[in-house]
């Protein structure tokens, strides 16, 4: 078992990425527990049979009523599981074969929950791929709270990238910015930003020195948030309405967004 966190249950959504599919669909996990699923696949595991990865508190609450059920063997009590931390994973056959066989050196181990063969566990000090790949997508924007918006010279719009197990991000100054929400998509999308389809692992790689700007917008009904500039993969968030209009005077183009995927580049 791992050391637990008090964000056990609650991991803020930039630090998860949809890892592989299953029969529950897209499923989650840490950023560095993704990276290492990316690998094994890369290695032969096969893809599309990741049953349950990281769980919310009221999705573990779920499991504990499946195991009061006796639908599941056991279940750990919200707060204290390791798929709340987003690195242990529930596989089906065949990755779940192909785990036990090969898992040990990616750091994901077998048999720590003996009545329960399809449970695996990621210890990154133990994934001697990690070297392997690049840093998985990584969010640590910090708004600034007084924003000076930077001249912007170069007319480069970010990317949408899209693999079929990562889904879509926005690809902006070097940065992957995954995006969870469709209308989102639909607005980077509207707004001309371009959009490659790219294998998995490149989706991992893409890099560019691309420096957009572009205004984010969180209406007051849908969180109130307001206004940020991203620029160079950075979210600074804009306070002045003078601010805003000169950037859109300028040709900035204005994205609407929900308060998930604004949190998403400002948090
Ligand atoms: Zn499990």
């Amino acid at each position: 078992m791992v050391a637990l966190t008090t964000l056990n249950g609650r991991l803020p959504a930039a630090a998860l990425v949809i890892a592989d599919t299953g029969p529950n669909g897209p499923q989650r996990l840490r950023l560095d527990a993704a990276a290492s699923r990316q690998r094994m696949i890369r290695d032969g595991c096969p893809a599309g049979h990741l049953r349950s990865g990281y769980r919310d508190l009221a999705e573990q609450d779920a499991e504990v009523a499946r195991a009061n059920a006796g639908l599941t063997p056991s279940a750990a009590r919200p707060g204290t599981s390791g798929h709340g931390e987003g690195i242990d994973t529930d596989d089906d056959p065949p990755a779940r074969e192909w785990i036990t066989a090969h898992g040990a050196s990616y750091g994901m181990v077998s048999g720590l929950v003996p009545k329960e063969p399809w449970h695996h566990e990621y210890f990154p000090a133990r994934d001697q791929h990690a070297h392997a790949m690049p840093t998985p997508p990584h969010v640590s924007a910090k708004p600034a709270p007084t924003p000076t918006p930077p001249v912007q010279e170069d007319t480069d719009m970010p990317t949408l990238i899209f693999s079929g197990t990562y889904g879509y991000a926005l690809l902006d100054g070097g940065r992957l910015i995954g995006l969870g929400e469709q209308a989102s998509v639909d607005a980077f999308q509207a707004a001309g930003v371009k959009r490659i389809a790219v294998t998995d692992a490149d989706f991992l790689r893409m890099r560019t020195e691309s420096a957009p700007g572009v205004l984010l917008y969180n209406a007051p009904d849908k969180g109130g948030r307001g206004w940020a500039y991203l620029t160079g993969g950075h979210a600074i968030g804009v306070g002045a309405q003078s601010t805003v209009d000169a950037l859109k005077s300028q040709g900035c183009p204005v994205l609407t967004l929900d308060a998930a995927d604004f949190a998403r580049f400002t948090a």
